[in-house]
């Protein structure tokens, strides 16, 4: 009988049984995923971009754990795909107004940015029509990495430290002790108990626990990106925006409508997080190219004009799994398993910490060190009793 059962080999049951492994080496800990492989859910869906441009303290402190502990293991070795493009927040003069204390607060917090003035946006952005906009946040330390690498990477050193995975095994339900605390799980005619249920299924987790009668904190909603050819044209040469980082690429930006472009291999991956999605799980979820055309584009091609004829090469679409008592992640006891959830569009940025957490919460820890050397509480996460400033700089 396994000690640990780790439902969901996405991102952060990936590093939650990572960091367990790594306190406890000698424990037997297994993963179970109904895919046929590591991060196959949203984790493979994700523009996986990274920042330390939070105003919310704790999400300031999870993003910079995880990248530093992301920089580190690329520098050691192992490539993650990691690019510190930086990231370009472009803002209207309304949004700029409206953000003052939070763009402050950033800057007494210690990130490393700064607020460019419009006429050196329009010498380093030659194709930005600057229309609305008053300034441009620059984010020095975020940037992108790729998903499958990090996963890899967790679930290689998962297995080195003896865990084991069980793939294309759906979890169908769950097994209760006397005390009716989660004890196992049934994987089709198969009951496999464990002492600890590390519930890690993101968009799925209120699907999941259902099953053993419990609500999910999580609300799922369906987000699309759609890759764009930079071609050898004016997009080719935003694409190669020089001026910005080590890569001459142009960093992740964002409009002052809340759509992006992220920089990819010839392409520029484009996301909007539209705030008129109505929350739900889809089966498998198809992005719509009437929503690149009608919604997306729209506020695009106003600031670049180069993309006023595009439309996408490829496109795809998962789901966002929000926390919505306050939209910030969770790490907490729930029917006698430990849940871990609620990354909403931020988990791969924060997974290494929240990894941490979990295995801090698991070994009976108050505190942890994140990857940056800071010391964490572990109740800041936990489901209730919490009173944790709203994040002020959402995409
Ligand atoms: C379009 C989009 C863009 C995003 N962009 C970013 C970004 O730029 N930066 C960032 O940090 N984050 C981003 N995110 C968010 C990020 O992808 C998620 O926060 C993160 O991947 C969540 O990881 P997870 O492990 O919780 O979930 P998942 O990766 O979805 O893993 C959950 C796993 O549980 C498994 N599972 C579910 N139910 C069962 C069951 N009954 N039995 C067995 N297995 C089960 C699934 O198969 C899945 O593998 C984005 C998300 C989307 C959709």
């Amino acid at each position: 009988m396994p000690q640990v059962i780790v439902l969901g080999a996405g991102i952060l049951g990936l590093a939650g049984a990572y960091h367990i492994l790594s306190q406890r080496p000698n424990l037997n800990l297994v993963v179970i995923d109904r895919l046929p492989g590591p991060g196959r859910g949203n984790t493979a869906r994700s523009a996986a971009a990274y920042r330390d441009l939070f105003s919310s303290p704790l999400n300031r402190a999870l993003s910079q754990g995880a990248i530093a502990f992301y920089e580190k293991t690329q520098q050691e070795g192992t490539a993650l795909g990691l690019q510190r493009l930086g990231y370009l927040w472009l803002l209207s003069s309304e949004q700029v107004q409206k953000n003052q204390t939070v763009l402050d607060s950033l800057t007494a917090a210690g990130i490393n940015c700064e607020l460019l003035e419009p006429s050196r946006l329009a010498r380093l952005l030659p194709g930005l029509k600057l229309g609305d906009i008053a300034g441009g946040l620059w984010g020095r330390n975020c940037g992108i990495l790729n998903p499958n690498l990090l996963c890899r990477f967790y679930a290689a050193r998962v297995r080195e430290k003896g865990g084991e995975f069980i793939y294309n095994a759906a979890v169908t339900g769950f097994i209760t002790d006397s005390r009716g605390h989660i004890s196992g799980v049934k994987v089709e005619n198969r009951v496999i108990a464990a002492e600890t249920v590390v519930v890690a299924t993101g968009a799925w987790m209120g699907a999941t626990l259902k099953l053993a009668g419990l609500e999910a904190p999580v609300m799922p909603r369906k987000r699309q990106l759609f890759a764009v050819a930079a071609g050898a044209g004016a997009l080719n040469r935003l694409l190669h925006t020089p001026g910005f980082n080590a890569h001459g690429l142009l960093p992740l930006t964002i409009l002052p409508g809340g759509a992006y472009l992220r920089p990819a291999p010839g392409a520029f991956i484009m996301g909007y997080a539209n705030p008129d999605q109505p929350p739900g799980l889809e089966d498998n979820p198809k992005a719509d190219e009437e929503f690149f055309l009608k919604r997306l584009r729209p506020l695009v091609a106003p600031y670049f004009p180069a993309f006023r004829e595009t439309t996408p090469q490829y496109a795809w679409a998962g789901h966002y799994a929000d926390h919505p008592a306050d939209s910030l992640p969770f790490v907490d006891w729930l029917g006698g398993a430990l849940v871990v959830g609620g990354a909403s569009g931020s988990g791969i940025m924060k997974a290494d910490s929240l990894g941490r957490i979990v295995a801090g919460l698991y070994c009976g820890q108050d505190r942890v060190e994140l990857g940056q050397g800071r010391p964490f509480r572990v109740q800041d996460l936990a489901l209730s009793g919490r009173d944790l400033a709203p994040e002020g700089l959402i995409i």
